[in-house]
C-alpha cells in the first residue's frame, strides 16, 4: 500500500448526491463502503468533512448575516455531515469517533491529538467535525491542519472530478490532467486545488495532496494500491 494513514476530505456538497441540499443516504452508503475496503486493508482512515450541503458562513454573510454568526452555523453543519458519516460508517461494520473543535461534548469527543491517533492506532476512523473550530477558515484548512497533527502521510482530497486539470474540465473540453504537478506549478499555472490558506499549510509542511474522483466506485482503495489514480501535488 503506497500510504499507511491517510487524511481523506470530503466536501460537504459531496454528500448530497443528486440532491440540492443535505444528505442522500446513498451517496453516504457509497462512501461508507469505499471507505470501509480501505480500513480492512489496515490503512488509517482519519477524515474531515465539510458543510457546504447545509450551510456556508460565506453565503450567510452576503445575505446580510454577521459573518461570524455564520460561520458558527457553518461548523455546526460540518458536525452534523460528521454524524451522517459516522452512522453510515458504523452500519457498515466500522468502527468510528467523532471529535470535534468546537465542545459539543454529549455528541462528539472534543479533539484530542493524542486520542485521535490512539484511535487511528486501534483501526477506528476518526472524523474530525467542526474544522478548525475557528470563523474565517475552511473546511480545507481544517483537513491540512489535522493531517499534520496527526502525522498523516497525505491528503486525499475527494471531488467530482478525477485530478488537476490544466483548465476547468467542465468548461473546456481541450483540458489536459497532470499526473502530478509541483506545489509551486499549481501556484504558477494559476490552479485552484485548495484555498490558499489551506494550500501553503500543505506547501510549508511537505504534505501532498490528491485530487481524486471519489465518487467512482473503488477509486479510493485503487489509489491506495499505487494506480494512477487522480493528480498528486507534492514538492
Ligand atoms: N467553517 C469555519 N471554520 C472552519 C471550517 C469551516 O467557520 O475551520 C465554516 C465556514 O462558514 C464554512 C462552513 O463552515 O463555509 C462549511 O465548511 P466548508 O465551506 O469548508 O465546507 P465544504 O465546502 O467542504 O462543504
Amino acid at each position: 500500500m503506497q500510504y499507511k494513514r491517510i487524511l481523506l476530505k470530503l466536501s460537504g456538497e459531496a454528500l448530497m448526491g443528486e440532491r440540492q441540499y443535505g444528505i442522500d443516504p446513498k451517496r453516504l452508503a457509497e462512501y461508507a463502503e469505499e471507505i470501509k475496503e480501505v480500513i480492512d486493508k489496515g490503512i488509517e482512515v482519519a477524515i474531515v468533512i465539510g458543510g457546504g450541503n447545509i450551510f456556508r458562513g460565506l453565503a450567510g454573510a452576503s445575505n446580510g448575516m454577521d459573518r461570524v454568526q455564520g460561520d458558527h452555523m457553518g461548523m455546526l453543519a460540518t458536525v452534523i455531515n460528521g454524524l451522517a458519516l459516522q452512522s453510515a460508517l458504523e452500519e457498515s461494520g466500522v468502527q468510528t469517533r467523532l471529535q470535534s473543535a468546537i465542545q459539543i461534548n454529549e455528541v462528539a469527543e472534543p479533539f484530542i491529538r493524542r486520542r485521535a491517533m490512539r484511535h487511528l492506532e486501534k483501526g477506528r476512523v476518526v472524523i474530525f467535525g467542526g474544522g478548525t473550530g475557528n470563523p474565517y477558515f475552511t473546511t480545507d484548512s481544517a483537513a491540512v491542519l489535522r493531517a499534520i497533527e496527526i502525522e498523516a502521510d497525505v491528503i486525499l482530497k475527494g471531488t467530482r472530478v478525477d485530478g488537476i486539470y490544466t483548465s476547468d474540465p467542465e468548461k473546456d473540453k481541450n483540458a489536459t490532467k497532470f499526473d502530478t504537478i509541483t506545489f509551486k506549478d499549481v501556484l504558477t499555472k494559476g490552479l485552484k486545488v485548495m484555498d490558499t490558506t489551506a494550500f501553503t499549510l500543505s506547501q510549508e509542511n511537505e504534505l501532498p495532496i490528491v485530487v481524486f474522483d471519489m465518487n467512482k466506485k473503488g477509486n479510493l482503495l485503487k489509489l491506495l494500491s499505487g494506480e494512477n489514480i487522480g493528480t498528486v501535488v507534492d514538492n
